[in-house]
């Protein structure tokens, strides 16, 4: 089965908006097996939108719309898709009661085209919008199946996981099944050799890697008829890549982050940590209060940016800063040093850095990072060069200063070795 995806609104044509669903109904459908060979972005104009529905409803099995089915006047998706099947709009009591319930419980009043949402093609299925008005819609006709979204994420992410994904993986009778390999503290192109012939010998599963920021993901989806079958298959494939990545791999849960995974290490061995931050200036602090219960060991951190407050918040030498400068390994260890000492924290990470777009020179250029790590006085360094503007900088080096962190608490704690080359 294929699908094709149509997502109306004249915002996006003007790129007032990122058409972020695209990239999420891809994915998903792309996870449940479903190839989608076309994408189409069309205005609020019911003669185009037509002429692109016709097209898709000739040439693919599925056509996912999304947008559109508001209250306004160019909100015209729903018209026009009943018009072209023939179906006319009836008005659709339940859908009528969800809107009147939908305002009462926000305490305002539903406007006369609110209404105009109960109206739905004859025949099809509604689709409950727990989070707006407009209910979505399947429409089966003998050429195609047509499936309605609306617009927001917000409402069209929710309404996808709980009632089109179990449609469409219905409509397959294999069941697709996939299990993620994370891995840190390898760079992509090296992750991407280490699996290169397993990639080019595998059929099913298949092997995707994808670069995350400081991270590699790797994908193993298998394709069968049940869902024991799948993960039979998906099996020998990752005890293959942990035995590559060794102690690199942090989780294959689909949920657990990087954060998540160095926030379990420093609960479970009751280290309290902390932070002495210069070029991410808290961000690696926000990364780790994303998980719920790290208060629990996290208390403080500091930012220190000028070389000053290095100095009088971290002790961090003068000597130092004058023959190093601020960012070098030397500054990094006596950030993380200081900021140990100064929080009694028994797990202390420093990150000094250029994130540019100036201050860089040849031999110390934008992107130069030095961090830290400090697991109870035993400390390790690390210099890193990563390219990208000042945002991508400052985000790859919280991930390289997680991945360090997870490195020493494990070499320190479980005496477990990680890889010479890395
Ligand atoms: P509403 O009831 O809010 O009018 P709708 O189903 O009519 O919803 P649109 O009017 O097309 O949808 O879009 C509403 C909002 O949803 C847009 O302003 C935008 O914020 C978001 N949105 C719409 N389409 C997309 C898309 N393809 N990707 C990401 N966001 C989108
Ligand atoms: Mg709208």
């Amino acid at each position: 089965m294929n699908v094709e995806l149509v997502c109306v609104g004249t915002e996006l044509l003007l790129g007032s908006i990122v058409n972020t669903n695209a990239a999420y109904l891809a994915e998903k459908c792309a996870g449940l097996g479903l190839s989608c060979y076309f994408q189409t972005v069309v205005g609020d104009n019911g003669e185009r939108l037509a002429g692109v529905l016709r097209t898709a409803m000739e040439r693919s099995d599925i056509v996912i719309m999304c947008g559109g089915l508001g209250p306004t006047e160019d909100d015209l998706t729903k018209e026009t898709a009943a018009a072209l099947c023939g179906r006319p709009l009836r008005l659709h009591e339940p859908s009528k009661k969800a809107i009147e319930k939908f305002f009462a419980h926000r305490g305002t009043e539903p406007t006369d085209n609110n209404w105009k949402q109960a109206m739905l093609p004859e025949g099809c299925t509604v689709l409950e919008n727990r989070n707006g008005t407009a209910p979505g819609i399947i429409l089966e006709t003998e050429k195609a199946r047509l499936i309605l979204l609306p617009g927001p994420p917000g409402e069209l992410q929710p309404m996808f996981q709980e009632s089109v994904a179990p449609y469409l993986a219905a409509l397959t009778s294999q069941v697709i099944s996939s299990q993620t390999v994370k891995i840190c503290g390898v760079g992509e192109s090296k992750a991407e050799t280490m699996v290169k012939d397993m990639i080019g010998s595998q059929t099913n599963p298949t092997i995707a890697t994808y670069a995350k920021t400081g991270e590699v993901h790797i994908r193993v989806t298998a394709n069968a008829e049940d869902r024991k079958t799948a993960a039979k298959l998906i099996k020998p494939v990752v005890k293959e890549l942990k035995s590559r990545f060794g102690n690199h791999i942090y989780t294959t849960e689909e949920d657990v982050t990087l954060e998540k995974s160095v926030a379990d290490l420093l609960l479970a061995n009751g280290l309290t940590v902390t932070f002495a931050e210069s070029c991410t200036g808290g961000l690696l602090s926000a990364r780790l209060v994303n998980v719920p219960g790290i208060s629990e060991v996290y208390k403080s951190s500091v930012v220190t940016y000028s070389n000053k407050a290095k100095r009088r918040l971290l002790g961090v030498k003068k000597s130092t800063l004058q023959k190093y400068g601020a960012v070098s390994e030397k500054a990094a260890e006596e950030m993380a040093k200081g900021a140990a000492a100064m929080y009694k924290a028994d797990v202390a990470v420093a990150v000094t850095g250029i994130a540019g777009p100036d201050g860089g020179t040849e031999e110390k250029p934008v992107g130069l990072v030095c961090i830290a790590c400090n697991v109870k006085g035993k400390s390790a360094v690390k210099e890193c060069r990563f390219s990208g503007n000042r945002g991508q900088v400052r985000e790859a080096a919280v991930s390289a200063a997680l991945a360090l962190m997870r490195r020493c608490i494990l070499e320190y704690y479980s005496k477990v070795t990680f890889g010479k080359k890395e």
